[in-house]
């Protein structure tokens, strides 16, 4: 006799919805980034650069998802840099792409004993690494013939690069969603920009995803990042929403309200006479600092 399946729990469903809602929301913000900067377009051959972390893998996963549905053709490649950090597993990555049937390169380079060699003991080691690794990168794209170099990052790195900026590097400067890379001669895209980390993190998890640690070197995370980091996640938990301004904040800048000469003509404005809702507020103060005045206690009535 067949054996009946275990009838579904309330927690089941409660699960399976939350875990349909939040594939939804990811494809959704996916799909809606690389429209808005035109990441993908037809003919492309995107190189996904995996590391084996939670949001390469959470990429390379979405991107296959899309590809099948895209109104585009474009073609993935996985590929993930072996850089020989002691002890790091390299049979996880191919069996995961053999299973997915993904098409990939690994490419191995041994950037560790370089790094090792060059830094002394003691100093940070991620600087050189991450040259080195980017240099490589670039390498196999052009190697690859790939049109576009996939990375990982999501909405939560590109606020705290913003910080890390302003409170290290005295600019106003984040991490893009695409842009040429500096040697001129790549686009790189973050088709992850618009998805929040904790929603990768549970992504992650319901997915199974191999992930390979990334502490394999031994070497620690820049203190910097993880500082900032720190504080944008206790900002969150206090005013819950914070980071999510602040993300769209950057797509809204006001160069008239900044002070950046090369952005805005200070030099050149003239009073034109004519009335401007985004003109200088003057002596008001700002309506987000003002004291809320109960509304039993003054009400203006027209005349
Ligand atoms: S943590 Fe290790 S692998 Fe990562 S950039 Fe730093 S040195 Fe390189």
């Amino acid at each position: 006799m067949e054996a009946l399946a275990p009838a579904e729990t309330p927690e089941d469903v409660k699960l399976s919805v939350e875990l349909r809602k939040l594939s939804k929301r990811l494809h959704r913000q996916v799909g809606q980034a690389i429209v808005d900067y035109n990441m993908i377009e037809e003919g492309d051959k995107v190189m996904v650069c995996l590391s084996g972390g939670k949001d390469s893998y959470s990429m390379l996963d979405i991107l296959i998802n899309m590809q099948q549905r895209a109104p585009i053709n474009f073609e993935i490649i996985a590929v993930n840099l072996d850089q020989k950090q002691p002890g790091f597993p390299e049979h996880i990555l191919p069996e995961y792409l053999k299973g997915r049937g993904v098409p990939f390169h690994i490419e191995e380079q041994d950037t560790y004993s370089i790094v090792k060699r060059l830094v002394p003991e003691g100093k940070t080691t991620c600087s050189l690494c991450s040259r080195l690794r980017r240099g490589n990168l670039y390498r196999v794209a052009e190697e690859l013939g790939a049109t576009k170099i996939a990375l990982g990052h999501h909405r939560d790195d590109i606020v705290v690069t913003l910080l890390l900026n302003m409170f290290f590097g005295a600019r106003m400067k984040g991490m893009p969603p695409k842009l040429v890379s500096d040697t001129g001669r790549h686009v790189v895209i973050r088709p992850l920009a618009y998805v929040a980390e904790p929603d990768l993190v549970r992504w992650a998890e319901h997915r199974e995803f191999p992930i390979i640690p990334c502490n394999l070197c031994g070497s620690q995370e820049n203190l910097q990042r993880v500082q900032v980091k720190a504080m944008i996640n206790e900002w969150e938990t206090k005013y819950p929403g914070r980071v999510e301004n602040m993300f769209t904040a950057m797509s809204k800048v006001v160069p008239s309200h900044m002070m950046d000469r090369e952005l805005f003509p200070f030099q050149t404005i003239k009073a034109t006479g004519v009335p401007d809702a985004d003109g200088d507020i003057a002596f008001d103060e700002d309506e987000s600092c003002a004291p809320q005045a109960p509304s039993s206690v003054i009400t203006l009535r027209p005349r």
